[in-house]
Order: structure tokens, then C-alpha cells, then sequence
């Protein structure tokens, strides 16, 4: 077993004395087998949650109600949930009502794909209930059961095998392919949040176009917000090779860019995602710089209201379309500009009050921005002498 699991096997091993079962399971298995890199550890166990908080001293309940209890062990803490099944779908989504079982097949049953429904025993046995080794070594996304139900369960498991196409880098088995595209429509029943998050894996995953191209042609496009028209926007996509993205701001800024969205559609676009209100502006400032970047219009004032990272980010975004410019040269050239944001404006407000005389109000602050550009076109020295005589100038002509 990898070393990541070293510390959780005095864990498992306690479960087991106490009487009941304990396994590795879902994501970390499945990495583990494919040698890839394992961020966190799932144990499932046949014992109650109850049960779990007599054996260990330390347990934090964190999701109790669906069997999760985190047990602390030497500082570190071990998500572990009770075998479940899930009954009682309504309206297409995960229920939230869960029946705990005893039985580690009735657990793994309710699991959406093969690749995910491997349990792994702390001794290093595997139990592979549904072939999921075999399609581990097939690379192919294949669901527990029959795919029609299991996504009539659960539509967002729809979601989920487009991005795990992308993230392992694998193909959808074709049975299980046609229940998506069959059952595309129940995806509207799913929040949008947790849509979001499976479309932005699948944009940060091992072979986006693989993902991508599932999701245009399963139709699961066509039930995500504002993406309705974009089969064109998005298949323009799949020719592109060169996938660099590091983070949302940069994966929300490519569909931006490919939906030809303005600053204020960018807005709407990505309020309807519910996406956080620093990202919407942190997309605001990469878009425009990514056409600058192309166009090799990058000025002194865009760089400097675009700042440090939206800058890195619009490059980055910039790469995928073979636009970009050298890393370091942006970098210089951000570098050399006189002042980074306007906080390091040699006056302040204040000093327009005492020394220049002008009172606050819109009028300050239009002369504090033409200062701030003078200043960072390299028209004026950022001292206080300079920039007052040239407030005397302003306020002279105004
Ligand atoms: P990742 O590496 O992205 O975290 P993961 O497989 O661990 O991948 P999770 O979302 O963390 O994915 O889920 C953990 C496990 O829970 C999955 O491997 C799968 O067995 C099960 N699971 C998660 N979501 C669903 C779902 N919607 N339907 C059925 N099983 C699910
Ligand atoms: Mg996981």
C-alpha cells in the first residue's frame, strides 16, 4: 500500500478488532491502483456511526446524519462512513435520506461507476464487485448496474462521468454512454453549485477535449446555464491542444471568451453558475487582458487596473489559444511599472484636502485617478511636489 495509507491502518485494524468491517474505498482506491496521486482517504465501515464514537476516544461528527464520522488520530482526522444504501430518490437527485446496512456490497452497489466501487482492504485485499479492476485497466467509465437507473437516481452522476473522462483521462463505456444521452434533460433538476463543480473538474482534468466532447455530444451542454446555444462556442474547444488552465478564474474565462461575452454578460453568465463575486471580477479583468495579449496591446494602464495574477491567468488562458507571450517578459514588463496599485500613489486624499485645497467628493477622486495615470504611464514622477503642481494644473483647467 502507498504510504498515504500507512497511518490510517491502525484505524481500520481498531474497527476490525472491535468486531466489525473497515475499507479503503472510492477515489483513493482507484488512484492508488492507477498510480496516481491520492489527495484523500475514504474508509466505509459496518459499524454505526454510534458504534465508531465508543470504539475511538476522538471523533468529530461531520456528517453524521449520513454516516460520516471523522475520527482524530494523532492530529490527523479520518473521514469514515457507515455502509449505506440510498433509497427513496425524489426529483432525480442524491436523496437525502440514507439507510445504514451491514453488508460492504450493498455500499458499494449504490456507487456510480465501476472504477469508484473498489474497496480496498487495510491488508491490501481488493474486492472488485463489479469488474472494476478489469475497466480500470480498460480506462472505461462504466456504471454500477444499469446506467438508465442509476442515472434516474442521480442525474448528476451524468456530470460526474464527463468529468472523470477528463480528469483519468478515460472513455465512456458506450451502454452507459447512451443512458447520458438519453437522460440528458434530468440534468435541470440538479443545483447548479454542484453542476459547477464537476464542470470545472472536468475543465481542469487530464484531457479537457475528451470531457468536453462528451458533453457536447451526450447534449448535457444544452441544461447548463447559459451554454443552451453554445454547442458551436464550445466544440470550437476541441481543437485546441495546448491545455494549460490552473484554476476557475481561467476555465470561467475561456467559456467567456468563447461565448463572446462583454464585461456585463460575463456578470450574468456567471451569476447564474452562483459563482463567488471575486471571481466574476477576477474574470472581468482576465478577459480583456487576454485580447490585449493577443493583439499585443498590453499598456501600462491595462496592466496596471488587470493586476499581478489576472495577468499570469490571462496569459495562461492566452497559451491555450496560442496567443500567449513569454512568461517572463510579461512579467518585466509588469514589473517596470512605476506604481502597482494606487495605494503607492505618493499623495492621498488627505493631502489633497490640506495642501491643494479640494474638497472631497467626485472631484477628488476623478483627480486622484488622473494622477495615478499619469503616473503610471510614466508621464509625471510619483512625488508629492510633482503630483501637486500637477493637481494645480488639473483643478487650473477644470
Ligand atoms: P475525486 O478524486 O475527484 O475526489 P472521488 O471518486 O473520490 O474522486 P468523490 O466525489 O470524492 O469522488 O466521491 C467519493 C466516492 O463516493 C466515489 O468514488 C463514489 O464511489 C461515491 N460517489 C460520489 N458521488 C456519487 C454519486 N453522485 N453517486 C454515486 N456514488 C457517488
Ligand atoms: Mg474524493
Amino acid at each position: 500500500l502507498p504510504a498515504i495509507f500507512e497511518p490510517a491502518r491502525p484505524v481500520l485494524q481498531k474497527i476490525e478488532d472491535a468486531g466489525y468491517e473497515a475499507y479503503f474505498v472510492g477515489g483513493c482506491v482507484r488512484d492508488t491502483i492507477l498510480h496516481d496521486e491520492i489527495h484523500d482517504i475514504d474508509i466505509a465501515t459496518s459499524a454505526y456511526p454510534s458504534e465508531i464514537k465508543t470504539i475511538f476516544n476522538h471523533t468529530v461528527d461531520t456528517g453524521i446524519e449520513h454516516g460520516t464520522v471523522m475520527i482524530l488520530d494523532h492530529g490527523t482526522g479520518y473521514e469514515t462512513t457507515t455502509f449505506r444504501t440510498e433509497s427513496g430518490y425524489q426529483d432525480y437527485r442524491r436523496p437525502d435520506k440514507v439507510t445504514f446496512v451491514r453488508s460492504l456490497s450493498e455500499d458499494l452497489q449504490r456507487r456510480d461507476f465501476t472504477i469508484n466501487a473498489l474497496a480496498l482492504r487495510e491488508d491490501g485485499e481488493v474486492i472488485d464487485l463489479f469488474n472494476g479492476l478489469e475497466d480500470l485497466q480498460k480506462h472505461l467509465i462504466k456504471a454500477v448496474g444499469n446506467p438508465n437507473e442509476r442515472f434516474h437516481e442521480d442525474a448528476l452522476r451524468m456530470m460526474r462521468a464527463v468529468r472523470f473522462a477528463s480528469k483519468l483521462d478515460f472513455v465512456i463505456d458506450t451502454a452507459t454512454l447512451k443512458g447520458i444521452k438519453e437522460n440528458a434533460p434530468l440534468l435541470e433538476k440538479i443545483a447548479v453549485e454542484r453542476i459547477r463543480v464537476e464542470l470545472e473538474k472536468l475543465l481542469l482534468g487530464q484531457n479537457p477535449v475528451a470531457g468536453l466532447k462528451d458533453f457536447i455530444a451526450t447534449g448535457l451542454y444544452y441544461y447548463c446555464p447559459g451554454l443552451e446555444n453554445a454547442q458551436d462556442a464550445l466544440s470550437a474547444l476541441l481543437i485546441l491542444n495546448q491545455w494549460h488552465l490552473e484554476n476557475e478564474a481561467q476555465l470561467w474565462s475561456v467559456l467567456s471568451l468563447q461565448l463572446q461575452l462583454d464585461q456585463k454578460e460575463i456578470g450574468k453568465f456567471l451569476k447564474k453558475w452562483k459563482t463567488a463575486n471575486d471571481l466574476i471580477a477576477q474574470v472581468k479583468k482576465v478577459v480583456p487582458a487576454v485580447q490585449a495579449i493577443r493583439q499585443r496591446a498590453l499598456t501600462p494602464s491595462l496592466m496596471f487596473n488587470t493586476g499581478e495574477t489576472a495577468l499570469h491567468d490571462a496569459n495562461q488562458v492566452a497559451k491555450l489559444y496560442g496567443w500567449a507571450i513569454n512568461d517572463e517578459e510579461l512579467q518585466k514588463a509588469y514589473q517596470k511599472l512605476p506604481i502597482k496599485n494606487a495605494k503607492e500613489l505618493a499623495i492621498d486624499g488627505r493631502v489633497l484636502i490640506t495642501k491643494a485645497g479640494v474638497k472631497p467628493g467626485p472631484l477628488m477622486g476623478k483627480i486622484l485617478q488622473q494622477l495615478t495615470l499619469a503616473v503610471v504611464n510614466g508621464e509625471i514622477a510619483n512625488n508629492a511636489t510633482t503630483l501637486l503642481k500637477k493637481v494645480e494644473e488639473i483643478t487650473k483647467e477644470g
